[in-house]
């Protein structure tokens, strides 16, 4: 299922440029167009998914197992493995989503504090 009003969607079709960092037939990862660390990329399911409030199909619980290991994968790809990374999934507009479809941040290669603001 794809939304054509998804800017994400929009990138799994290949209607939007992105750069890719990792793509599968379950999810595509590609750098994030306002990155706020020196690694930052978004991992999705092709499959729009609103927020992980939203998931609850059946299949859905293969498509978030996928997004996370993908997750690992990039941060490895980018190096990140021994320093450590960030992985986060906004949900909801006070939560700071923006993009309404299903994506894991992937965050690393300067230190993160904690808590977030
Ligand atoms: P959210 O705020 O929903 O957790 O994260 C959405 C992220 O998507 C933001 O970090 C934003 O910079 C990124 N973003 C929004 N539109 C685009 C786009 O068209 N291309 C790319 N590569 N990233 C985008
Ligand atoms: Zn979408």
């Amino acid at each position: 299922m794809s939304d054509s009003t998804c800017i994400f969607c929009r990138i799994v079709a290949g209607e939007i440029p992105a750069k890719l960092a990792y793509e599968d037939e379950g999810c595509v990862a590609f750098h994030d167009l306002n990155p706020q660390a020196p690694v930052h990329v978004l991992v999705i399911p092709r499959r729009h998914i609103a927020s992980l409030a939203d998931a609850r199909a059946p299949e859905d619980e293969a498509a978030l197992g996928r997004v996370m290991l993908v997750a690992a994968r990039v941060a490895e790809e980018g190096g990140l493995s021994a320093e450590g990374f960030r992985t986060v999934i906004n949900t909801g507009a006070s939560a700071g989503q923006s993009v309404f479809h299903l994506h894991v941040h992937v965050l690393g290669g300067r230190p993160l504090s904690w808590p977030p603001g």
